[in-house]
Order: C-alpha cells, then sequence, then structure tokens
C-alpha cells in the first residue's frame, strides 16, 4: 500500500474496493483484487482493498469485483462545437477541404452561444460515457465561456480556446492583436489549476500569419499555458507553406522558435523525417486522431509516421477529433486503431502493442498535453481522475490480459462507473451530472434551427422514401 505524503485533515474518503487496479505507473502495476481511496479530489491511497478498508474504516465504498479501476482517458483533440449538432450529416464523398469551406465554417459562423453550450455539455457528457475525463478542446469556439460552462455541468476536466486565426473574410477572424487580446481573455477567465482551463487556441494549417504564431507562442511560453493547433492533416499544408515560404511547416515554425513543449501540434500525418527529428528534437507534442484520417480519406497510412514517433520517445496524445471526422469522442476506439496502425503499416507486429496504445490513452497522454503530474495514472497525490469497467460485459467474458482486453476486446461502451477530481460523473453506465435525454431532445432541435440558418440541406446517400 502506498500513501499519500502528506494526506492533512482527512475528508470523507471513497474506496472503489475490489477490482483489478490498472495504475499506470511506472512500473505499470496491476493490482488484482485493488482499491484506490479518493479524498477529496485527490487519490490518497492505493493498494491492496483489505489493507485500505483498515486505513480507512469510514469510508463510502464503491463496488468494483469483478471489475477493471483505470486511470481516466485523455482526448488530446476535441472539437466541442460545430460538427456535434451535425453529427453523421457532412457527406463521405467531397473533394479535400470541402466539408471544412462548404460545411464546418459556415455552420460554425451560424453557431448561437446557446448552440456552443448545448454542443459542448453533449460532447463532454458522451465522453465521460466511454471513460474520458480530460478533454482538449480543439479550436473552434466562439464563446469559450459558455463551452468551458458545458464541460463544468458535466463535471469534465480540460482545456479551452477560441478561434484564433487572421486571415481575411473567415468567421471570427481579426487582426493579429486582437486575436491575440481574445486569447489573453480566455486564459484570463480561466486560470491554470481550475478544471477547465484556458489554452491559446490557433486554427494552425496555413491560416495564421507568422506574427500571430510567434505572439501566440510567446504568449502560451509566458504563461505557462498550453498552445495548440492543427498542422498536415493532409498534404495541402506542406504544400501551401512549400509556395509561401520555401520550407514544410515544422520546418518553418522551427525557424520562427514556436515549436517546445508547449505546443500540441493536431494530427501531424503528412511530415518528412526533417520534421519528425525536429517534433522530436523540440519536445512538441503532437495529438493524432486516426479515425479522423480514416474517414476524411487523408493518407495516414500512406504518410503517418506516428508509430515511428511514439517508438522514438515523441509526446503523444490520442485524440477523436470531430463529429464528422473520428465521429466517436471514445478514446479506446482510437486506441485499438492507433495500435493498429503501428503494427501494420510497418508489418511489425513487435515493434507496438496494446499496452502502447493503452499508455497514449492515459500517462503518455497526459504528458503531451504537460499534466502528467497530475492526471493520467492512478498514484498517491494525483487527481482522482478514475474509471471503472463493467467486466461482467459479454466482451469481458473470460477475462484475458487486462491491456488486450481493453484495447482489442473493447471499448467505451463497457465503462460503469468515472470519477472525475473524485466527483461521480458516470453510475452505473449513466452521467448523473446532466439530462443527457433532455440534451438530444435539445440536439436535434438546435440542429434543424441551425441547418436552417446556414441553408444547408443534408444529402443522404440513399433516397429518403416516406413510408405512409
Ligand atoms: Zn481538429
Amino acid at each position: 500500500m502506498v500513501e499519500a505524503p502528506d494526506a492533512g485533515a482527512e475528508p470523507d474518503v471513497l474506496l472503489i474496493s475490489g477490482g483489478d487496479v490498472v495504475t499506470m505507473n511506472a512500473q505499470r502495476d496491476v493490482l488484482t483484487g485493488g482499491a484506490v481511496a479518493i479524498a477529496g479530489d485527490r487519490i490518497a491511497a492505493v493498494g491492496p482493498t483489505s489493507a485500505l478498508r483498515a486505513a480507512h474504516p469510514g469510508a463510502t465504498e464503491v463496488d468494483a469485483s469483478g471489475c477493471i479501476v483505470t486511470p481516466g482517458l485523455i482526448n488530446g483533440h476535441q472539437h466541442l462545437t460545430g460538427d456535434p449538432l451535425v453529427r453523421s450529416c457532412i457527406p463521405d464523398l467531397l473533394a479535400p477541404g470541402e466539408s471544412i469551406f462548404s460545411w464546418s465554417v459556415p455552420l460554425h459562423a451560424e453557431h448561437t452561444p446557446d448552440d456552443d453550450e448545448l454542443s459542448a455539455t453533449l460532447t463532454a457528457a458522451q465522453s465521460a460515457l466511454c471513460g474520458v475525463t480530460t478533454l482538449v478542446e480543439a479550436g473552434t469556439v466562439a464563446h469559450p465561456d459558455r463551452v468551458a460552462a458545458g464541460m463544468v455541468a458535466v463535471g469534465v476536466r480540460g482545456t479551452v480556446g477560441t478561434w484564433g486565426w487572421d486571415v481575411e473574410g473567415a468567421p471570427f477572424a481579426a487582426p493579429p492583436d486582437e486575436v491575440l487580446d481574445r486569447q489573453r481573455e480566455v486564459l484570463a477567465a480561466h486560470p491554470a489549476g481550475g478544471l477547465v482551463e484556458g489554452w491559446v487556441t490557433l486554427v494552425g494549417h496555413d491560416l495564421a500569419s507568422d506574427e500571430l504564431l510567434v505572439a501566440a507562442a510567446d504568449l502560451a511560453r509566458s504563461a505557462g499555458r498550453g498552445m495548440t493547433m492543427h498542422i498536415s492533416p493532409t498534404s495541402s499544408d506542406p504544400e501551401s507553406y512549400l509556395r509561401r515560404c520555401g520550407a514544410r511547416p515544422i520546418v518553418h515554425f522551427d525557424r520562427l522558435g514556436i515549436l517546445g513543449h508547449h505546443l500540441l501540434l493536431a494530427h501531424g500525418v503528412w511530415l518528412d523525417g526533417a520534421e519528425v527529428d525536429l517534433v522530436l528534437a523540440s519536445e512538441t507534442a503532437i495529438a493524432y486522431c486516426p479515425w479522423a484520417y480514416l474517414r476524411l480519406g487523408q493518407g495516414v497510412t500512406v504518410a503517418g509516421r506516428h508509430g515511428e514517433l511514439a517508438r522514438r520517445g515523441g509526446r503523444l496524445a490520442l485524440g477523436c477529433d470531430a463529429g464528422n471526422a473520428g465521429d466517436l469522442p471514445d478514446v479506446l476506439r482510437v486506441a485499438a486503431l492507433a495500435a493498429g496502425l503501428a503494427r501494420d503499416m510497418p508489418v511489425d507486429p513487435e515493434g507496438f502493442g496494446a499496452h502502447d496504445a493503452f499508455e497514449m490513452a492515459t500517462i503518455r497522454g497526459a504528458g503531451a498535453i504537460g499534466k502528467d503530474a497530475e492526471i493520467g495514472s492512478l498514484e498517491p497525490g494525483k487527481l482522482a481522475d478514475v474509471v471503472v469497467f463493467d467486466c461482467c460485459a459479454s466482451a469481458w467474458t473470460p477475462h484475458g490480459d487486462v491491456a488486450l482486453q481493453l484495447v482489442w476486446g473493447s471499448d467505451g461502451r463497457d465503462v460503469r462507473d468515472v470519477f472525475i477530481g473524485g466527483r461521480p460523473v458516470v453510475s452505473d453506465g449513466r452521467c448523473t451530472t446532466v439530462d443527457v435525454a433532455g440534451l438530444r431532445t435539445a440536439a436535434a432541435s438546435a440542429q434543424r434551427d441551425l441547418l436552417g440558418r446556414a441553408g444547408i440541406e443534408v444529402p443522404h446517400a440513399w433516397p429518403q422514401v416516406p413510408a405512409g
């Protein structure tokens, strides 16, 4: 049993008892028949159930017998607005970029503050139901306070930003100074250490001036916050930077001095060898969203080097991206795909396994977003973000190796309970903090209104024939 070094006066203790505890500590210990003691928002102890019961006799117990107990899952790239209200509406057969400029941009332009909060709340709840306890918002939010309010209502941890780009004629675009002022406002309104923390968030791609890129990185570093933006999910960013700057994006970023530990790049699919070396040398992190690349036909199986980045010690988190690009906010589903691609692309079944993918979903993902001192493993003193998988579910019968079964053999549908900062957010497979059924009803109505305002009619793959 390991006790927190300084428990102090102990608040009410919650004991998640009797499960197999996948700690993701430095040794990757799995404590069979173990328990996690939670005091306030922190993990007080992890150890044998009998010992923790003896140490905390008045504790409230959550029986996790026969269950798997893991750290909360980390989603390093999730759009909380826009797509959630039009999930499965953007058709498959579109030319590259058309889904962004014919769909996402006009829909975002019509999003109301209420839409932002509703879609963020719904996505946060769906994420929690899949065992995701930390969300990095991807940078397309017009009303960050409303998005943060949705995340807080659900009780999900994460980061929030607001639209940051200085291209002409785009929604919420502005000159660099104005963009930076809005970023500073988000950092001030959502301080570090809160459940939802403000990050410097640019759209990225080739949609920011060098002046904005440099100033944004300076702001993130001086404020001690993370910065995130999109780059190179397809070949179009490298082509564009080569035309404009005579260098590929990561090389250009290196020359600008914006790479580093503060920076989480979403995607990084089309990197060449020199760019991979720069990402690793600068300790720049990457949010890897393989379902989005497959869904949108962006070429990860042709160009992706995330397996190499992982093997060479790169800072990688998994991401679920958007409601029409990856679709489900289920990090385990992404972990299985990430492991499969890392094994199949080099035709190497020995270099990367399910256990590696689960690291990316937990402690390694926490490291990629600069939070591994606080989350990502079940260890005394860390924030109590804990997931209980119901191993009575058919996918778990009979039990095998826990890493294999978590990644290959199940997904977020087997999540029974979720605690975030010690607070129960999901119990017995139901979200306890918000009315998910009510949110779904509201989303259906908001979708009709949003599509109407944007003047978009959803084309269907098959003819829609009235039955009567
Ligand atoms: Zn994105």
